[in-house]
């Protein structure tokens, strides 16, 4: 000891021994500290450095500190977290898609030529219902395989099962994609997915198991303790239908949806059938989607009188929430209207049913809840009808639980009561449950904008432009 002691430059006397000795500790101490401080730096800049480690799939975890927390004790992590929401690359942790076999999965790599839309989507689609661009637990990680194979074959689509019917959306971008092309199978993601509090409703249950033995084998081969989280899911139902405008609307739509995180969007038309240029539309927009049909009972079609437009595509949509969702939120968006998308991050963590304003294109100008003292005293609208809650479609949003919990609820086919029959059907809603959004009714943050209605092109004159690109240009167009 005492040799030490004079090693590590003690004098011969005892106090002097013990103050270099008290020194040695500290300058180790301190040595000890800073090089762990540099191996922590040093792992977090190669753990940002992984592919994939951008485009974690997390199911949110109740909004409670420890999504905050899991931030906070990593800066690097943060950056990540943000990164992945900006470049929206997370497939949406949804539930269980179990559509039906006469469901197609198709990737499209975003430089797809029109003369291959077709062929790459394999359509029929005389016998399509449902098309999904969406990554759902189960099968993002039973499709792990074929999502390795389909990237290394260079992109094209990655095959899907007949029954199970989710195409995996790893890239939104083609730099996304070679990011993605060169990572081995989603450690990452799957360990995230082991974190996932296990919340199996019955029907889940057997894809739960799957997804928890796979996640556990995948924990084992890349141990990983990157904490990244994501923000509820938002579900968005589009009503849309079949017009010349409307490819615009939707691409209009699904580029400003395409800033918000964990969303997925479902896109429901009022037809027999899914269109094909639709999917290649969403596909190539890149927003996790799921298309399906809902056409308007023939009684409504064939009425002289105003139509119940979108209701059966809206019940669609809240059908599917039944099936499939556990928890967020829903939000009901027009194809054609107007949104800031910081309503999607404000409507997020509601519990029960949110309104705010919205900006109109008639005299009255906005149809808003009414605040006086911070609370919801009534309506303003440019025709109330008799209404309980005379509000537009754009200016509300559910929680997913609240719905759930009344099994009843559902839009009704009543021209002009669609809104006010909805919120009606999620009785009990007391107005103080009402949470008021966009500063409390003060601002307008969704717009209920209208398109010009237009009259379909003219044929083109396939003879005079034979073998030119209006070919192929024409068959994007939208013909009633
Ligand atoms: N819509 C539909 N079928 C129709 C007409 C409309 O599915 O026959 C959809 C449309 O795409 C939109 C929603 O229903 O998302 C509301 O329709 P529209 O915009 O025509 O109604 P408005 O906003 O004028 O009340
Ligand atoms: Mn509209």
């Amino acid at each position: 000891m005492k040799l030490t002691y004079s090693n590590l430059g003690g004098s011969g006397n005892g106090n002097g021994s013990k103050l270099s000795l008290g020194k040695s500790i500290k300058m180790y101490l301190t040595i000890f500290i800073a090089t762990t401080c540099i191996y922590m730096v040093l792992y977090q800049y190669h753990i940002s450095q992984e592919p994939f480690a951008g485009s974690e799939v997390v199911k949110h975890q109740e909004k409670s500190s420890s999504y905050i927390a899991s931030y906070l004790w990593s800066p690097i992590s943060l950056l990540m977290a943000n990164n992945s929401i900006s470049t929206n690359s997370n497939p949406l942790p949804t539930t269980t898609t179990t559509t039906t076999t006469k469901t197609i999965t198709s990737t499209t790599a975003p430089t797809t030529t029109t003369a291959t839309i077709f062929q790459k989507l394999g359509l029929s689609s005389a016998s399509i219902e449902t098309v999904s661009l969406i990554a759902t637990r189960p099968t993002l990680i039973s499709s792990r395989l074929d999502l390795r194979s389909g990237f290394r074959s260079g992109l094209g689509s990655v095959g899907g099962s007949h029954h199970k019917t989710v195409t995996i959306k790893t890239s939104t971008t083609p730099t996304t994609t070679a990011t993605t092309s060169t990572s081995p199978a989603s450690g990452l993601l799957t360990t995230k997915l082991a974190t996932t509090p296990a919340k199996p409703k019955a029907k889940q249950s057997a894809a739960a198991k799957s997804t928890t033995a796979h996640s556990d084998n995948a924990h084992k081969t890349r141990p990983t303790f990157v904490a990244v989280s994501q923000p509820p899911p938002l579900y968005i139902i589009t009503p849309t239908y079949r017009r010349p405008e409307q490819m615009a609307e939707l691409t209009r739509l699904g580029y400003t949806l395409k800033h918000v995180a964990n969303l997925l969007w479902l896109v429901i038309e009022d037809a027999n059938k899914t269109n094909p240029l639709v999917a290649h539309t969403l596909d190539r927009i890149g927003v996790p989607y799921e298309y399906m049909v809902a056409p308007m009972p023939e009684k409504y079609k064939q009425t002289k009188r105003a139509k119940p437009r979108g209701v059966s595509n809206r019940n669609k949509g809240l059908q599917y929430l039944r099936q499939h969702a556990t928890e967020g939120v829903l939000y009901f968006a027009d194809d054609d209207n107007t949104y800031d998308i910081s309503i999607f991050e404000q409507m997020r963590y509601i519990n029960k049913v949110a309104m705010w304003p919205v900006g109109l294109v008639t005299k009255t100008g906005v149809s808003s809840p009414i605040i006086q003292a911070g609370k919801l005293v009534g309506f303003y609208d440019g025709w109330i009808g008799g209404r309980k809650y005379p509000v537009d479609m754009a200016g509300f949003a559910v929680s997913v639980k609240f719905l759930k919990e009344r099994p009843k609820a559902e839009m009704p086919f009543k021209p002009g009561y669609e809104e006010d029959g909805f919120l009606r059907s999620l009785a009990p809603l007391a107005n103080s449950d009402i949470e008021l959004l966009a500063d409390e009714c003060r601002d307008i943050l969704t717009w209920h904008t209208q398109t010009k209605k237009n009259a379909p092109a003219q044929a083109l004159n396939r003879t005079r432009y034979q073998n030119t690109n209006l070919e192929f240009i024409d068959k994007l167009l939208v013909r009633p």
